[in-house]
């Protein structure tokens, strides 16, 4: 306490030295004993006024409180405030008429006032004159209170009972103000008050309406706990510079806080706030908290600021909600929150991440336009109605998210992480090309191992154990993403305007579009940047390679998806991946059981590979069936037949066997030996069949 004291003393004693030096020259010595000795004087069993039932504290030296003193007493209490003794009128019950007395007794002085007397002096003025609507008057008040500031004296009301209309309007706390437990019967009025010193609400009670607008809290310590406002509280305009609490405090009226300043950490822990809650504009410029926080009504944040880091969580929205246009400048964490009804953070600015894990979104139609310069984590978010959702931000995820109606989703720049969600209606995932907010992100360099730059387009990097059925994407980077486990990939729609991973250029290998999962198997020159998925990512989903046959599964069922988008070209790419997945099975394959038919598999495969590109390829089928028949037409030419024909009729009867199921080959003049006809045979089964399969090729090549 007395560390607390003597910091204050010297701030106050410092701040007051340019408005009022002579004054405060004088007071000194009076502000050190008023600092020191009311603490420990209040420290002290309290004296109960001697008049039955009343539980206030009596006079200072007397046997009788505030309300009940004779008036002479009355006089000398007043008087020895005047002198720097604090004013101790805990568990008193002061009325009108009380007030009034003690305004009269403090207004006749004809002297300089004393620091003490002058703050009453000021209280009795201040009160005389209400209410104060306009600017003269204001200005009245400020000078007013500037020619009586006087450093200090401490006002005890804890327990206190106004019975009537409490005016405290304009008035100068400079030291410590307890008005804990008070219980205001009538409005209470500190319109333009200032508070210096300590300021202790706590359990107080405002039966009616409070009015702390234009309020300056100066010093830390504000105290608002558990009070109780029963009709409407206004802290419009007010400054509160350091630390105020409103834990557990009840709002049952609606709560103004318009273009209030908070100048230290604020919390609302437990607060609950009945009627509308308008943060208009406020200024929270540090850490501000919102646990368990209750808005049973409406919840206005429009265009306030967050300094520092905003934490909503496992807060009650029942009403409307409106962020739109907040600006928070360390991210926020709404985790566990409930949205209750319509919200709206059109135009909200995360710098930093934007935590919403484990909300709930009831009947939210929207999130957004926004932009989260970090995180924006819906990770088991439920959302009850249709949501759309517009995000230009580095990183999404959406961890076992539950879009019960479907949703929309328009995602800029980000990587997009979708595992375990769960899409139960009608969805869309697309990029969002166009962006009507004035604020964006620009291209990111996203600084990890993998280099890789983000662009407008964003990167779905995982649907892993996803529910897709009814999931379409369009315009997303597929490049990094994991398909393992997700439900319902044959009928995921995935519109042509996606990128997928291609084969590595110049690495012998057919260019086609593949998924990152096979890149990963393949590892080294295969798994560059592009198709890895961040660290993150790995720390949560593991960074184990899948089998072939689990790829070569994933293939045929995103095969069948773009089948069913007609999109003919795409699926025999994966038609070519599923294949490819297959061969590397069968050659990796090493069970003991069923080897002779992973061997026999792999033969047929790796011929099907290589003799025709699994038949996607028309020119590798054509040089294979030339290939054979300049093979064939040698062997003709010097075993074929019994006479010895030249070459070229060797190669004619070749050729001519290929093109002939049925028809036997022109074999005028030559007589065909056993071997011949056994080539002959074998041309006129693989020519059509390879014949065939270019066409087939060629065929879905061209087809869209
Ligand atoms: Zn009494």
């Amino acid at each position: 306490m007395s560390a607390w004291s003597d910091r204050a003393s010297r701030r106050i004693a410092a701040s007051s030295v340019d408005l009022a030096g002579r004054v405060l020259r004088r007071s000194t010595k009076l502000a050190g004993y008023a600092m020191t000795d009311l603490e420990h004087e209040l420290a002290e069993p309290q004296k109960h006024c001697d008049v039955s039932g009343c539980p206030a504290t009596a006079l200072r030296g007397g046997t009788r409180c505030f309300q009940h003193a004779a008036k002479d007493d009355l006089y000398y209490a007043v008087a020895r405030f005047r002198a720097g003794e604090p004013l101790d009128a805990r568990n008193t019950t002061i009325s009108p008429e009380l007030l009034a007395t003690l305004r009269d007794a403090l207004t006749d002085s004809d002297q300089e006032p004393s620091p003490a007397e002058a703050t009453l002096s000021t209280l009795a003025l201040m009160s005389i004159t209400t209410p104060y609507g306009d600017e003269a008057q204001r200005d009245a008040y400020t000078a007013l209170a500037a020619n009586h500031k006087l450093p200090f004296a401490a006002v005890f009301f804890s327990g206190a009972t106004f019975t009537g209309d409490a005016d405290f309007g304009g008035l100068t706390f400079p030291a410590r103000a307890d008005f804990r437990n008070a219980v205001f019967e009538g409005t209470a009025n500190f319109r333009y008050a200032t508070f210096n010193g300590r300021t202790d609400f706590r359990g107080a009670v405002f039966h009616c309406e409070a009015n702390l607008s234009r309020t300056t809290f100066n010093n830390r310590g504000a105290e608002f706990s558990r009070a109780i406002f029963h009709e409407d509280t206004d802290f419009v305009e007010s400054s509160i510079n350091y630390g105020v609490n409103y834990n557990h405090t009840t709002f049952e009226g609606a709560a103004e806080f318009t273009d209030t300043y908070f100048g230290g950490e604020v919390s609302f822990n437990d607060a609950t706030i009945s009627d509308d809650a308008v943060f208009l504009k406020v200024l929270f410029s540090a850490e501000a908290y919102f646990g368990r926080t209750a808005f049973s009504s409406g919840a206005h944040f429009h265009d306030t600021i967050f300094h520092d880091t905003a934490q909503f969580i496992d807060v009650a929205f029942s009403g409307d909600t409106y962020f739109e246009g907040v600006t928070f400048n360390e991210g926020a964490e709404f985790a566990g929150t409930t949205f209750g009804r319509h919200i709206d953070f059109s135009g909200a600015d995360f710098r930093g991440d934007a935590g919403f894990g484990s909300a709930t979104f009831d009947r939210a139609r929207r999130l957004g336009p926004l932009v989260v310069d970090g995180r924006l984590v819906l990770d088991d978010c439920f959302f009850g109605d249709r949501i759309n959702i517009e995000v230009a931000a580095i990183v999404m995820s959406a961890r076992a998210a539950i879009f019960a109606s479907g949703a929309s989703l328009r995602v800029r720049w980000a990587e997009i992480a979708m595992d375990g969600a769960d899409f139960g209606r009608a969805s869309t995932l697309s990029g969002a090309t166009t962006w009507r907010l004035e604020s964006d992100l620009g291209p990111v360099c996203i600084a990890d191992s993998r280099h890789i730059t983000l662009e407008p387009r964003p990167r779905l990097i995982t649907i892993r154990g996803a529910h897709v059925t009814a999931l379409s994407l369009s315009d997303v980077d597929l490049s990094a993403c994991r398909f393992f486990g997700a439900h319902g990939l044959e009928s995921l729609s995935i519109e042509t305007n996606c990128r997928w991973p291609h084969t590595p250029p110049r690495s012998g290998h057919l260019d086609r579009e593949t998924i990152a999962e096979e890149h990963h198997r393949r590892g080294m020159s295969w798994h560059d940047g592009a198709t890895q998925a961040p660290q993150w990512l790995a720390s949560r989903d593991g960074n184990e390679a899948l089998h072939f046959a689990q790829i070569a599964a994933l293939y045929r069922a995103l095969r069948k998806s773009r089948e069913e988008d007609k999109d003919e070209a795409g699926a025999s790419d994966l038609y070519y991946g599923e294949m490819e997945m297959r061969r590397h099975h069968a050659a990796t394959t090493r069970v003991r059981r069923g080897r002779v038919r992973a061997l026999s598999d792999l033969a047929v495969l790796t011929l099907y590979w290589a003799g025709s590109g699994y038949g996607l390829k028309a020119s590798r089928s054509l040089v294979t069936l030339a290939l054979i028949i300049a093979i064939t037409s040698v062997g003709l030419r010097f075993y074929g037949f019994k006479t010895d024909p030249t070459y070229t009729r060797a190669l004619l009867y070749s050729i001519e066997s290929t093109s002939g199921l049925f028809r036997m080959p022109n074999a005028s003049g030559l007589e065909i030996s056993y071997a011949g006809e056994f080539i002959q045979i074998v041309l006129r089964l693989l020519g059509p069949l390879l014949i065939g399969l270019s066409l087939l090729a060629l065929r879905a090549r061209v087809k869209r």
